[in-house]
């Protein structure tokens, strides 16, 4: 393949590989690794334990060669399903119409990465004082589960990054904080019976719809009582099932209930805090009322993903510089979760920034409009010769 693609050419290719989360992104990883290296620029990869899936780091020096400090471009290079979705056009063969790009991932977020890409010939040549960094993660779209494994990596590798722009969808404008994200898998063992013998029985069904209205007394809780922050569209943590299982016949005291459960909190707003209050229910009411009917009774709670929230200084010079080269002054807030509370944990400084908007993402017919990839290829370029 040819190292000097436009922005164009590399949204193709990278939405012509179907790297929904639940398949391997290895195919888009190496394409991305090989056209960097036949650049010159090396890159490492850190996998998951089958080694299916990889996370992409790479660094392009400064001119002095310097390849601490810096910034960091950060993408996710995985897509969320299409299933059930009715496209008008393969979601998997980039589309262009009028003024945009149809394709799954146009948007969140190989948009922003294609223009990384298409631009690293010219970054190569610049005469920076400072290096770029590319951070491509796995999984994001399933809870974060890739991006910790680079970064525990580049904690290891003593590796300094100055500041981070996150470049998930925001309309090239700037977010300076989100929630955190935090998903879990609550398992609910009762004992099977037929339904004529309820006491003989403990019906798992029953006991975890107690724990999901339980769940949601909290969520209206923290949506009557706060904290707010007024700055989101949503201006308090959020708590809501969305997944059930269980039940086998309609005669049978089902034995087995599984659901799922997510909650958003704020930043301030630790997320421990709130599977605590959830825990302490389960520990103290639910589960001695279930063992009253079932000694052996059971309530496995499992997290399954989690990303902190993200809440940038304003004083961060990446902050600074990223509202400076994009003219934006504006406080900005989000609902949705990115990696950018992963970086800023690692005392990374990290803002949002991203061409595409965020109602287009996950949805069918998904695109991104020529003019947002225009203004990230120039905001990249600024950026770049700021450093
Ligand atoms: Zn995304």
């Amino acid at each position: 393949m040819s190292t000097t693609l436009s922005k164009e050419d590399w949204l193709a290719t990278l939405v012509g590989m179907d790297t929904t989360s639940r398949n391997s992104n290895m195919g888009l990883i190496e394409t991305v690794r090989d056209a960097l290296s036949a650049q010159g620029v090396d890159c490492w990869l850190t996998t998951d334990e089958k080694g299916a899936k990889a996370n992409l780091f790479a660094t392009l020096p400064a001119a002095d060669g310097q390849t601490q400090g810096g910034v960091a471009l950060s993408g996710h290079t995985d897509v969320v399903p299409v299933d059930g979705q009715d496209w008008n056009s393969d979601p998997f063969v980039l589309s262009p119409s009028k003024d945009r790009f149809y394709g799954r991932g146009t948007c969140d977020m190989k948009g922003f990465i294609a223009t990384a890409m298409a631009l690293v010939p010219e970054f190569l040549q610049q005469n920076r004082k400072k290096p770029i960094h590319l951070a491509f993660s796995y999984d994001e779209e399933v809870g974060c589960a890739g991006a910790p494994f680079m970064l525990r990596e580049l904690q290891k590798r003593n590796q300094k990054i100055d500041g981070c722009v996150v470049g998930e969808p925001t309309g090239m404008r700037v977010v300076v904080a989100h929630k955190g994200i935090n998903l879990f898998t609550c398992r609910v063992h009762g004992k099977a019976a037929h339904s004529s013998l309820t006491p003989f029985g403990c019906n798992a069904i029953e006991h975890a719809a107690r724990l999901i209205c339980h769940i949601r007394d909290l969520a209206d809780h923290y949506r009557d009582t706060g904290p707010y922050d007024k700055h989101y569209d949503v201006a308090y943590s959020t708590i809501t099932t969305n997944k059930i299982q269980g039940g086998i016949a309609v005669n049978t005291i089902p034995g087995e209930c599984q659901f799922n459960y997510e909650f958003r909190n704020l930043p301030g707003m630790p997320g421990e805090q709130i599977q605590a209050k959830i825990q302490e229910y389960v520990n103290n009411e639910l589960l001695p009322r279930m063992q009253k009917e079932f000694p052996d009774a059971r309530i496995d709670i499992s997290a399954d993903a989690s990303a902190p929230p993200l809440e940038a200084s304003e004083q961060a010079a990446i902050t600074e510089l990223v509202r400076a080269l994009t003219q934006d002054k504006e406080t900005r807030k989000v609902a949705y979760g990115t990696e950018a509370g992963l970086f800023q944990e690692l005392g990374i400084p990290t803002i949002v920034c991203g061409p595409g908007m965020i109602e287009q993402a996950h949805k069918p017919d998904e695109f991104v409009e020529f003019s947002q990839l225009n203004d990230c290829e120039n905001f990249l370029r600024k950026l770049s010769a700021s450093l």
